[in-house]
């Protein structure tokens, strides 16, 4: 799986962090760091990130081919 990420959308609530804290984290100043940007996410990652597109508040989250 990989993710979609609407940069404009995320307001750094951070629960994607808490749902998957491997494949989302937030820098001091709360900007969103994905590491999987473009780039497939490892299976054994894939059920936290997907609970993290079910946490985030603004819907900034999204699942693509
Ligand atoms: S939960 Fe959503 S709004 Fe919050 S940091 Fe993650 S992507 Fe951004």
């Amino acid at each position: 799986m990989k993710i979609d990420v609407n940069w404009e959308r995320c307001e750094g609530h951070g629960q994607c962090e808490a749902a998957a804290p491997d494949v989302f984290s937030l820098d001091d100043d709360g900007e969103l760091h994905f590491a999987y940007d473009n780039r497939k996410i490892p299976e054994g990652e894939a059920m936290a990130a997907r609970s993290a597109i079910g946490a985030c508040p603004v819907a900034a989250l999204r699942e693509v081919q």
